[in-house]
């Protein structure tokens, strides 16, 4: 059963029952309200003729009472005080006469209804008594039930009708309302259904403040983010395959030209070094791409243990050095005092290693590149300064992206593949630590970390 049908049903049967309960309560207080007003009428009738009885007691005055009850559903009885009929206008004189008794027996002195069961009794009763001298007994009137048991058939079928009716309107409108109630929820299970297809083209113009708004705005805002990453994926998919297939050609070209016979052995060993350079490179960015991968999955741990900067710097160094000095570039180091850094010292390393690559990558021959390390509020601060080619001011804001290139072709030319600083970025941010960059175009760059 959906959602909507469950909805209207539940409303459905709160609102039958209340209407149940109310319908009736009114039924009964009407027919109440109906059968007290007959008694009402009854006892006013019987009570006129019996006052203009007692005013003139005497044949004519009888014969007018009962002419006056002739043609109506009541009657009118006279009987004296031992229970004989004077007069009547009821011809069936046996059917009144079981109620005689009961009136001698009540012996009443006020107005009263003496029968008053209209359900099974064939006529409610009222008696009135009078005296005139030694005149003295009882009016009685009756009134057929008949028609009061018509008017509460009557009010029973209205009521049947009028119930029936509203039912039906109620059950439509709750239809119709569950249907508009829950359609957005509809659409998006559907649009979820396209999503997990894969198709992240979704619309819902639902737009209220509500609940479901929300709902629906965070759907949309999922399947953005679904495009997103899916496009990444593909992008980083097809930078990966590039840049591992541009050092394999290169490979296998300079194999195959290492391999002929005809080279001496200077020859093979320029191709053989050129090689090992590509064989580098290509070890280098499977490492970058299974680092951002542990990083991605949040499988990396951090590990902080204090270690002392001068060592550590000087390990840096030496592993930088010979690259460095075969692009002819100077590497100084500024580092007055010796302290401790508290950090994980291998991601540390990688943070720097990276910052001294791209420092390296992006300088032109005969530069400088200074790393500076002190110590500042508790805090380590890193900085790798080149006097290299600069970061245009609208690119700054993205090199920590993922596969993020200033100008494509230049990175590649450089060596680059848009990984080095988003590792970068996500390892200082491991360590509680923030990353930020300074650069002119044609001048240099400076990246500080510090944590
Ligand atoms: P890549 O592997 O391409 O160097 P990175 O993520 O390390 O990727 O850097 C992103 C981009 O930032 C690079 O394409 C490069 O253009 C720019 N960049 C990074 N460091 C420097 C630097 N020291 N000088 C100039 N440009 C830099």
């Amino acid at each position: 059963m959906n959602i909507s049908t469950k909805l209207a049903l539940c409303f459905f049967a709160v609102v039958l029952l209340l209407q149940l309960i109310l319908m009736f309560y009114l039924h009964r207080n009407i027919i109440h309200t109906q059968i007290d007003e007959e008694f009402s009428k009854l006892l006013a009738y019987g009570a006129n003729h019996r006052d203009v009885l007692i005013d003139n007691y005497s044949k004519s005055t009888i014969h007018h009472i009962i002419l006056m009850e002739n043609n109506n559903d009541r009657e009118v009885c006279i009987i004296n005080k031992e229970g004989k009929i004077i007069s009547s206008s009821y011809e069936d004189n046996p059917k009144l006469n079981r109620y005689i008794p009961l009136v001698i027996r009540k012996h009443s002195e006020i107005d009263t209804i003496l029968v008053s069961d209209y359900k099974n009794s064939p006529y409610i009763v009222s008696v009135h008594p009078y005296q005139n001298g030694v005149h003295e007994g009882y009016v009685l009137m009756f009134q057929s039930t008949q028609s009061i048991n018509q008017m509460i058939n009557n009010l029973t079928k209205h009521f049947g009708i009028a119930g029936a009716t509203s039912v039906l309107i109620i059950l439509v409108i709750y239809g119709i309302l569950s249907k508009i109630l829950t359609r957005p929820l509809i659409h998006m299970k559907k649009a979820t259904e396209k999503l997990s297809k894969g198709d992240f083209e979704v619309t819902l113009p639902y737009k209220s403040n509500d609940e479901l708004g929300e709902l629906s705005v965070s759907i949309q805002m999922l399947a953005k983010d679904l495009e997103r990453l899916k496009k990444e994926r593909n992008e980083f998919l097809a930078s990966v395959s590039h840049e591992l297939s541009t050092p394999l050609t290169y490979l296998i070209g300079y194999a195959k030209v290492a391999m002929r016979t005809d080279l001496n052995d200077r020859e093979r060993e320029h191709y053989l070094s050129i090689i090992s350079e590509e064989a580098i490179r290509m070890k280098n960015l499977v490492k970058n791409l299974l680092d951002l991968a542990k990083i991605d999955e949040n499988n990396f741990t951090v590990s902080k243990e204090y270690f002392w900067a001068q060592p550590f710097l000087h390990k840096i160094i030496n592993l930088v050095e010979p690259s460095y000095r075969q692009k002819n570039l100077k590497l100084t180091l500024l580092n007055q005092s010796n302290f401790q850094i508290y950090a994980d010292s291998l991601r540390l390393q990688q943070i720097v290693l990276n910052l001294l690559d791209n420092a390296m990558k992006y300088s032109k021959e005969n530069t400088e590149i200074h790393l500076e390390v002190y110590e500042q509020h508790n805090r380590t601060v890193l900085k790798v300064s080149d006097e290299g080619i600069g970061i245009p001011p609208e690119d700054i804001e993205f090199i920590f992206d993922r596969l993020y290139r200033v100008e494509k072709s230049r990175s590649r030319t450089y060596g680059g593949s848009g990984i080095g600083l988003s590792v970068v970025k996500k390892l200082v941010e491991a360590h509680g630590g923030t990353v930020e960059v300074k650069s002119k175009v044609g001048k240099g760059s400076t990246f500080k970390v510090i944590i």
